[in-house]
């Protein structure tokens, strides 16, 4: 028995040895060729039934080949580079040869097509035996001569025409070419080469397989009666079921219940052999969640080009959904309160009117807009005004039901729809009209600030008051100009049917002509000393000699003009009949200080200084003879926004008063920032005087802190005698009030006027 010792390895190409190790063997004698043969095919097809990798498989095959045949040394010279040229990539040789360096050598070697005699086996195919090596004059088998080897046989590795290598065996020993040897060792060959070919298939398939299996997207196939085959572990992700848990199961658990018919429509296209692109839709979660995803799927089809079944890929969207949803909530919703905007409420009125038709119901829209809500904004800044527009919105939501639409319309105006409403439509939206005026009623408090909001109203109802949404839109704005005109916290119904123009454009047209057809109208309230009553000044009232209403108040219509803008026209005419009226009582001798009311939205005029100079210069008059009543929260937004307005309308001379003094939301700390010379208190402190003690103490408090600050006081709404009683006991300050004296005509007023004078 010969004991024989092997040197094996399988190089990477081009990098260095794997697998080397030595093996010992055991040889018994040689048999015949063909014994030898049958041994050597025996382990050969146990080499490759064992589907080991071809670095495994090919050192053991060399191996065996070479023990069994009688090699000294065999290779195996395997594609490399571009596929260009063959490098050693396994060898075995018998370990007492002294091959190594001719191993070493032999890995610098390059196999090029053609050239040497590897070479020319790789490029023709086929095997070439040569019985003595120095025949060939090649460099290569020059190493080999030199190495001690006298024979050497090649054969290339063939499957489906394309070459996997070529393996090379050599001997020390002469042998002769033996035709049966060759003949096997094709065969081998071939094996081999199969072998190689299928493994590369299986890499291939094995990468794919990593990729689906890596891949973030469910990849999940299913077979015609829609049971799912594979499952990778995207679809684990996505869908929440391990593969365990798909795999045999219907892929209609995934199915959300609204997206059954959507799904047998996709099946059919696909079952038709079609590829279904990108297609959008949800699929349900194991934990029952949905889940947006967009859908890739095409036919698995047979070898007859039938469709046997399916390969989905889904990919979650739902990121991209929600990003969708929130540009369109931005597109549909007002940032600010978060309520519809005017183009979704716009929308819903057009679904409710077609239902209203269909169904024959009725429905209303209501157009509210904050009374007063301007000049918050301006005087305390968006940010508050932003907040207040919240709790505002959130108080309309809080009286309205789940089924009406709340909607800013823009600014402070905001729209009500009141859809499926029967024959008593009008009844209803009346009463949700007081109930959103009702949950203005308690104030709000921003900051520090407490304001008092109110909302005028107006309602219009189809098909009463219009039959399109543009028709109702229109009617209930126009009716809210009407609430608005009646004096603010109150609803107006469109006057619809038909008879009278009720748009809104006529009461303001009708106001602006009353500005300049001279509709307008002064009263003065006389203003008193306390206590020995001397007449010391007048307030002027505006009036409107409306031709269709007879003598209107301020409360009616001062409101629309600050909306409208009217109120600028109206101011300046009001200056200039007060410079008149003072030229005249002071060519009568009569001596008398006149107060006039300027609104917020006057004050807020940047050039108001110079129109209210401009009109009491040409009007000839001593601005030291007028008082300007400022609105308490308006003097406290112009304090905000640093009170220039003020000084500069007290820069002309004029007296400043700060007008209904406690009625908003100032804090008496803040008053002497004011440049203002008078406080006039707001009527409802006297109210409760003098029966309610600490309404007195209140009043009484005032009247002390005006006075340390340098300031006049004038208590407004003296209705009493017991009021007149308590202020004659404890201050030093002006009155007005019914009690003394009503808003008068002018000569009621000289009349008055020259009464004192000859009483004094
Ligand atoms: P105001 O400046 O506080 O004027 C006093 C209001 O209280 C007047 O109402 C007056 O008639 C009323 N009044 C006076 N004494 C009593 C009383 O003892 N009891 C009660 N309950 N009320 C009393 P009026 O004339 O209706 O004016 C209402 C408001 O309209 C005024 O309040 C003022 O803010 C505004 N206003 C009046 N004229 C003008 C004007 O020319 N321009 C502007 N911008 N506003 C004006
Ligand atoms: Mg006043
Ligand atoms: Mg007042």
């Amino acid at each position: 028995m010969l004991k024989k010792v092997g040197v094996w390895g399988y190089f990477d190409a081009p990098g260095g040895v794997r697998n080397q190790g030595y093996v010992v063997h055991m040889r018994g004698e040689r048999g015949s060729t063909a014994a030898r043969l049958l041994s050597t095919q025996r382990a050969i097809n146990s080499h490759l039934a064992a589907l080991k990798p071809p670095e495994q498989l090919v050192p053991d095959l060399i191996r065996t080949i070479c023990e069994t045949l009688d090699w000294t040394f065999g290779a195996f010279w395997a594609p490399a580079g571009e596929g260009d040229h063959l490098e050693l990539a396994a060898v075995w040789h018998e370990a007492e040869a002294g091959l190594e360096e001719f191993t070493a050598g032999s890995r610098a070697y390059e196999v090029r097509p053609g050239h040497g005699l590897l070479g020319t086996v790789w490029d023709r195919g086929t095997p070439v035996w040569l019985r003595d090596l120095r025949e060939a004059a090649t460099p290569r088998s020059r190493t080999s001569s030199a190495a001690g080897f006298a024979s050497v046989f090649a054969l290339p590795l063939i499957s489906n025409g394309s070459s996997f290598g070529i393996l090379e065996f050599q001997s020390l020993e002469e042998r002769e070419p033996d035709p049966e040897l060759i003949d096997n060792f094709q065969l081998i060959g071939t094996q081999l080469a199969q072998y190689l070919e299928r493994w590369d298939a299986l890499a291939e398939q094995r990468r794919l397989a990593a990729i689906v299996e890596s891949s973030d997207d469910a990849i999940l196939s299913k077979d015609r009666n829609l049971i799912i085959t594979s499952w990778n572990r995207g679809a684990e992700r996505l869908y929440g079921y391990s593969a365990e848990e798909a795999i045999g199961h219907s892929v209609t658990m995934l199915i959300p219940d609204d997206r059954v018919g959507e799904e047998a429509e996709l099946l059919d296209r696909v079952t038709r052999g079609e590829r279904v692109s990108r297609h959008e839709t949800r699929r349900l979660r194991k934990d029952g969640s949905i889940v947006d995803v967009s859908i890739t799927a095409s036919p698995v089809l047979d070898a007859e080009g039938n469709a046997v079944g399916a390969s989905v890929i889904a990919h979650d969207i739902t990121e991209r959904v929600k990003s969708e949803a929130a540009v369109a909530h931005l597109a549909y919703h007002d940032q600010v309160t978060g309520l519809p905007n005017r183009v979704l409420l716009e929308e819903h009125l057009e679904i409710g009117l077609a239902r209203a038709v269909r169904e024959g119901r009725e429905l209303a829209l209501l157009c509210l807009d904050l009374d007063n809500f301007k000049m918050v904004n301006d005087s305390l800044g968006h940010a508050a005004g932003d907040r207040l527009l919240e709790m505002v919105a959130e108080r309309f939501v809080s009286v309205t039901r789940v089924a009406d639409v709340v909607a800013r319309h823009g600014g402070d105006e905001f729209l009500v729809l009141l859809s499926d409403l029967g024959s008593r439509s009008v009844e209803v939206a009346q009463t949700v009209a007081a109930k959103i005026l009702d949950a203005l009623g308690a104030p709000f408090t921003v900051g520090d600030a407490e304001f008092e909001m109110s909302a005028s109203v107006g309602i219009a109802v189809y098909p009463r008051d219009g039959e399109t949404s543009a028709a109702l839109i229109r009617a209930a704005d126009s009716a809210m100009y009407q609430a608005k005109a009646s004096g603010r916290g109150s609803y107006a119904l469109y006057p619809g049917g038909s008879g009278s123009d009720p748009d809104l454009l006529s009461v303001t047209a009708r106001l602006r002509r009353a500005v300049t057809q001279e509709e307008l109208v002064l009263h003065y309230q006389p203003i008193f000393r306390v206590p020995d009553r001397r007449l010391v000044a007048v307030e002027a009232l505006v009036r409107w000699n409306d031709p269709a209403r007879g003598l209107v108040g301020p409360g009616e219509f001062v409101a629309l003009a600050e909306d409208t803008g009217l109120i600028e026209p109206i101011g300046e005419w009001v200056i200039r009949d007060i410079c008149r009226q003072a030229l005249e009582w002071s060519a009568a001798g009569l001596d008398v200080r006149i107060h006039f009311n300027l609104s917020p939205r006057q004050l807020r005029q940047r050039d108001v200084a110079d129109t209210i100079r401009a009109t009491i210069e040409s009007g000839g008059v001593a601005p030291e003879a007028l008082t300007a009543e400022i609105t308490e929260s308006a003097a406290m937004a112009e304090a905000e926004l640093g009170h220039s307005i003020l000084n500069e309308l007290r820069a002309l001379g004029l007296h400043l008063s700060v007008d209904d003094f406690g009625s908003g939301y100032s804090s008496l700390g803040r008053l002497h920032q004011l440049p203002v010379d008078e406080l006039k208190l707001d009527r409802s402190f006297l109210q409760a005087v003098p029966h309610d003690v600490e309404a007195g103490a209140l009043v009484r408090g005032v009247l002390d802190l005006a006075q340390g600050l340098g300031m006049d006081t004038v208590v407004e709404g003296v209705e009493t005698d017991a009021q007149w009683e308590f202020l004659v006991r404890h201050g030093s300050a002006l009155a007005q009030g019914f009690h003394l004296a009503r808003p008068a005509p002018a000569h009621q007023i000289t009349a008055m006027l020259e009464r004192a004078r000859r009483a004094a």
